[in-house]
């Protein structure tokens, strides 16, 4: 599902109503465009804006579903968390591919942000722009399920079955769409 965007090639959600999709151009826009932007899944797509950067890509980047600096500032570097097949995996190694764009332009001020906030406390963390946290936790949350999706249900079998299955990540499309707000492709 998307929505029709504007001569500039940006997209506001409207209240109701669909469009059709709009037609993907050979050449690719600048990064800002939705036009240029999938909901593609993959080991060597981006979870944002799903371009593909295979390994060698030098807009090719790892990126930590849950920040470095809040795993420190939590004590949370040497924890684990525990998969839905009962897995264990360290909070550290929960990465999903991200483009350099993506990672190091468009979410990095609102991540900074964030960070800013949580090291001045609570009353700060609840002065945020809504916005900001918002695409802040949507994107922490929309990671954890796209790097499980990743993951195999037998990590002995790479021929299993994704721990999430591309349906479920079908399923919360919207959302995907929502964080494109980040680079300003959705307002
Ligand atoms: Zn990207």
């Amino acid at each position: 599902m998307r929505f029709l965007p504007d001569a500039a090639g940006r997209v506001r959600v409207p209240g109701k109503g669909v469009a059709s999709e709009p037609p993907v151009p050979a050449d690719p826009a600048p990064h800002r465009f939705l036009s240029t932007r999938r909901h593609t899944i993959g080991p060597d797509s981006c979870f944002i804006c799903g371009r593909p950067i295979p390994e060698g890509s030098p807009q090719r980047t790892r990126e930590h579903v849950f920040p470095k600096w809040l795993l420190r500032q939590l004590g949370l570097a040497e924890s684990t968390l525990t998969s839905i097949n009962r897995q264990t995996i360290g909070y550290y190694q929960l990465t999903v591919p991200c483009c350099r764009t993506c990672n190091g332009v468009d979410f990095s001020a609102i991540e900074k942000r964030v960070q800013v906030a949580f090291s001045a406390g609570l009353d700060a963390v609840r002065r945020l722009d809504r916005r900001d946290l918002f695409l802040w936790l949507g994107k922490i949350y929309y990671g954890v399920v796209y790097a499980e999706s990743l993951r195999r249900a037998d990590v002995r079998d790479p021929a299993s079955p994704p721990l999430v299955p591309e349906e479920h990540l079908e399923s919360i499309r919207f959302h995907h769409f929502l964080l494109q707000a980040a680079s300003g492709a959705v307002q």
